[in-house]
């Protein structure tokens, strides 16, 4: 079985063709500037150079239909016709409290995602407009959804609900949701395998460390409480998003400080995080550079970062109860020793050490903790496109 994974964002989508009979990746690509001049679609195909396409893409119907053709043309192609293409998985961010599992896409679905927009009014919409692209072009292709949430609608309600008064929940469905549920779910089960055992006998704790960075708790096989909230803001510190803060802050950058609301969203999710403390970068390569260079905002915002995280890590070796294993994935857990070095020190006492040798790795599946580390700590790489290909191969062989 061949599954097309597709994540469609506002202006750019991401897509990979996989071939679940070995789980091999025969080809990926980002398309950008949908719909603004100078759209561009970029594949890579393992042993041939990169394969790009610069041509007017107005909507996301044109988009897929170019990525389709990308994918059979005799140049560029990996399949000979669209008929190999068995199934597509489409990364929807918002399931609201429906959806703790992946599903076959049917118009009750298509309501229920329309719904779930309120809730995801940025991410929603797009994924969307690009399953609406897909149903058009591969009308006779089953299609599955999986959902950034759904790994996390097994918390308890002690762990999603806000100290808010009953009805918002009840009416206006404020709660926390928790996202990145399916890189969580792929890495806790690399994690599972690479310890030889049932994920259910396994105390986690999973470590989203992106641009956007979340982290998460895994109990008894299932995830019992997450960083993020009701939306991707809330939790650790991010690139640019300020993660918790104090609730009475937004209404005094409002009411004091003079700030509109929009300028109040924009500074929140755009201008906080390490970028806001460093004012360097918000990538992390950057930052590290910059404390090279004697920036002390620059060793501040890493201060903030890895603490917040460490504190994390903590309160929820509280939440299950002690801890047997913790990994690392994503673009800056995958490739920052030091972070990792930084996050873990002071954790020893739950059982975490690090072997530094072990740790000088970057973007493999490694075991990074010392033989006598009571806690096994992993790095492990994330890959959602792959967990969303195995949701939908399994949903449509039942
Ligand atoms: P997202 O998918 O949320 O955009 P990624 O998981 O791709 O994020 O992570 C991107 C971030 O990872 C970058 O902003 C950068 O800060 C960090 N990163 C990537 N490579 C390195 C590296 N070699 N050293 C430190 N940080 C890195």
């Amino acid at each position: 079985m061949k599954v097309l994974v597709i994540n469609c964002g506002s202006s750019s989508l991401k897509y990979q063709l996989i071939d679940m009979t070995n789980e091999e990746s025969l080809a990926q690509g980002l398309v950008e500037r949908i719909g603004i001049e100078g759209s561009i679609l970029t594949q890579k195909v393992e042993g041939r150079e990169k394969y790009i396409v610069k041509e007017p893409m107005n909507d996301h119907k044109v988009a897929i239909s170019i990525v389709l053709n990308t994918l059979v043309n005799k140049e560029s192609g990996v399949i000979s016709s669209m008929d190999e293409i068995n199934a597509v998985g489409h990364r929807v961010v918002h399931g609201g409290e429906n959806y703790s599992k992946s599903v076959i896409i049917d118009e009750t679905v298509m309501k229920e995602l329309e719904e779930c927009s309120k809730l995801a009014p940025l991410h929603n919409p797009p994924n969307i407009i690009g399953i609406n692209a897909c149903k058009e072009l591969m009308p006779q292709t089953p299609m599955v959804v999986v959902f950034d949430t759904a790994f996390h609608q097994t918390m308890p309600q002690k762990a999603y609900m806000y100290a808010l008064p009953y009805e918002l929940y009840k009416e206006n469905k404020i709660r926390k949701y928790g996202f990145h549920g399916t890189s969580h779910k792929y890495v806790s089960a690399v994690a599972a395998e690479c310890m030889n055992k049932d994920l259910k006998d396994i105390k986690m704790i999973t470590c989203h460390l992106g641009n956007g960075a979340s982290i998460a708790a895994i109990n008894e096989g299932v995830c019992v409480d997450t960083s993020m909230g009701f939306t991707p803001l809330a939790g650790i510190v991010m690139g640019t998003r300020c993660g918790d803060i104090d609730p009475a802050i937004v209404t005094y950058l409002i009411k004091e400080v003079g700030y509109s609301v929009e300028e109040t969203n924009n500074i929140l999710n755009k201008k906080s995080g390490v970028l806001g403390l460093s004012g360097v970068s918000s990538d992390f390569r950057d930052i590290e550079n910059a404390v090279g260079e004697g920036s002390e905002r620059a060793v501040l915002a890493l201060d903030v970062f890895n603490y917040r995280v460490k504190q994390t890590i903590g309160s929820y070796a509280a939440s299950i109860n002690g801890l047997d294993c913790l990994v690392f994935t994503a673009g800056l857990g995958e490739n920052s020793p030091e972070t990792r070095q930084s996050i873990c020190d002071g954790l020893q006492f739950l059982g975490v050490k690090i072997d530094k040798e072990k740790n000088n790795v970057r973007g493999k599946v490694t075991e990074i903790s010392s033989a006598d580390s009571k806690v096994k700590v992993f790095l492990i790489p994330t890959n959602e496109e792959l967990m969303i290909a195995r949701d939908t191969k399994e949903l449509l062989n039942k």
